[in-house]
């Protein structure tokens, strides 16, 4: 499924100096983050969290650019990213 394919083409800043938090416990397994990240940072956990949903896990944090697509379109306010200390230098 072809989601949000134009925002996938809107990297911003270097890999690799950024921090991604998911709350997994509020996640309700939307997939709307995983979908819109275009440098697939994103995976499904295979436990389920106590909601009862798989939630998403930060499993490439290393490939964050910091668009901050995902901190923006999570409807339950999951995700925070945020530049790494002393990352940005
Ligand atoms: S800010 Fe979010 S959507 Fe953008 S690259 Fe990082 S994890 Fe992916
Ligand atoms: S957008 Fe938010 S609620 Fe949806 S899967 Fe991602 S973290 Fe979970």
């Amino acid at each position: 499924m072809a989601l949000f394919k134009t925002e996938k083409k809107a990297p911003r800043g270097p890999a690799g100096k950024w921090d991604v938090v998911v709350s997994e416990e509020m996640c309700k397994a939307c997939g709307f983050c995983l979908h819109i990240c275009p440098t697939d940072v994103f995976g499904w956990r295979k436990v389920t969290n106590r909601l009862g949903w798989f939630p998403i896990y930060t499993a490439h944090e290393e490939h964050c650019v910091g668009c901050m697509l995902c901190y923006q379109i999570c409807p339950d306010f999951c995700i925070d990213v945020a530049p790494r200390a002393g990352g940005m230098n």
